[in-house]
């Protein structure tokens, strides 16, 4: 199956890349492992993309994704496994873990990130038996409860102000005393009567056999390494880790080179080492990582992808 571009990603990089692609007149497919939409289908409200007062992360997808099949782009929903040159001269093979190949003259790389793990005992145990990685997802299951959020981020804040709705009591565990996401959220946290902060904190244990009951926590200063209080335990229901996210990329390592944390190194093209192979929105290294740079990378390499398309015919 042969296309003029196959973008390996469908959130918001992606399928914003989908649309321009299409309307220049190329022929996409788009192949995604999991659910369209990326991690932008969790943030309950968006109010920063330009133009746009407000909507829901998962309205926001629907429509992207609507927009880019009404053009014509093909979706198919499997996980891409490797990238390497095709025996045809000028093509790229994309082989996927369903056992398919498929071949194109350009890739984009449009994977994101996926959810940073604190590496604690039970973490994986207890997913789903407290621990959640989704506010939005999971929220509802802790009505009138006690949760924790872990992070100081925009998504923490974010996961917490939309907790505060649902839960009993919110505590937002953050290693540091400030915060990275922005203030107007967190000054509306600050107002709300169930949320309270642990700061210069850090989850050190989850306790609980077949649930999470609790956390244990270290009080530590991490600027100057002053431990405060060494154990503290915490009584929760849930605890909603939102620590960040990692990159997905080691398995095109082969054409595109990878900075130290694993995102796709590009040009202001977005073009990677190997002609004909680009990158756009998180997976990306950038500075910043939001809706709208994620949209401006999808855009800036469907543009670069369909001049080197032209190109090569
Ligand atoms: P983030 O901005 O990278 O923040 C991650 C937070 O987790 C940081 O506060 C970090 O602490 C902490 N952290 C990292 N590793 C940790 C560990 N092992 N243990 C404890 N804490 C740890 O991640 P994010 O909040 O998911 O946001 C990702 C990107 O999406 C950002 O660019 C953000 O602005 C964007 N975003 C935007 C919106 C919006 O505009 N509405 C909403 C959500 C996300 P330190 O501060 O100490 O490093």
């Amino acid at each position: 199956m042969k296309y003029d571009i196959l973008i390996i990603g469908a959130g918001p990089a992606g399928l914003s890349a989908a649309i321009y692609c299409q309307r220049a007149g190329k022929e996409v497919l788009l192949l995604e492992a999991y659910m369209y939409g990326g991690q932008i289908v969790n943030t309950p409200s968006i109010e920063n993309y330009p133009g746009i007062k407000n909507i829901s992360g998962f309205d926001f997808a629907e429509g992207l994704y609507q927009q880019a099949v009404s053009l014509g782009a093909k979706v198919l929903f499997e996980k891409a496994a490797a990238i390497r040159e095709a025996a045809e001269e000028e093509w790229k093979a994309v082989d996927t873990t369903a056992g398919h190949t498929y071949l194109a003259k350009a890739v984009i790389l449009a994977t994101g990130a996926k959810n940073r793990h604190l590496g604690l005992e039970k973490e994986e145990k207890f997913l789903g038996r407290g621990v959640s990685y989704c506010a939005t997802c999971d929220g509802a299951f802790f009505k009138g409860k006690t949760v924790a959020v872990n992070g100081g981020g925009n998504t923490a804040l974010e996961d917490a102000a939309f907790l505060s709705n649902y839960c009993g009591k919110v505590y937002v565990i953050h290693r540091r005393d400030t915060f990275r996401g922005e203030s107007k959220v967190l000054e509306g946290l600050k107002q709300k009567e169930n949320v309270e902060f642990i700061l210069n904190s850090t989850i050190k244990a989850l306790e609980g056999e077949e649930k999470l009951t609790g956390l244990s926590l270290e009080k530590k200063k991490i600027s100057t390494g002053e431990v405060e209080q060494e154990k503290m335990h915490l009584a929760v229901d849930g605890l909603f880790i939102a620590i960040g996210q990692e990159p997905e990329n080691e398995a095109f390592s082969n054409v595109a080179d990878l900075d130290a944390a694993g995102y796709v190194k590009a040009d202001e093209t977005c073009m990677t080492k190997t002609p004909g192979i680009f990158t756009a929105g998180d997976c990306r290294t950038k500075k910043v990582r939001q809706l709208t740079t994620a949209a401006a990378d999808g855009a800036i390499a469907a543009l670069a992808a369909c001049e080197y398309v032209d190109k090569i015919l």
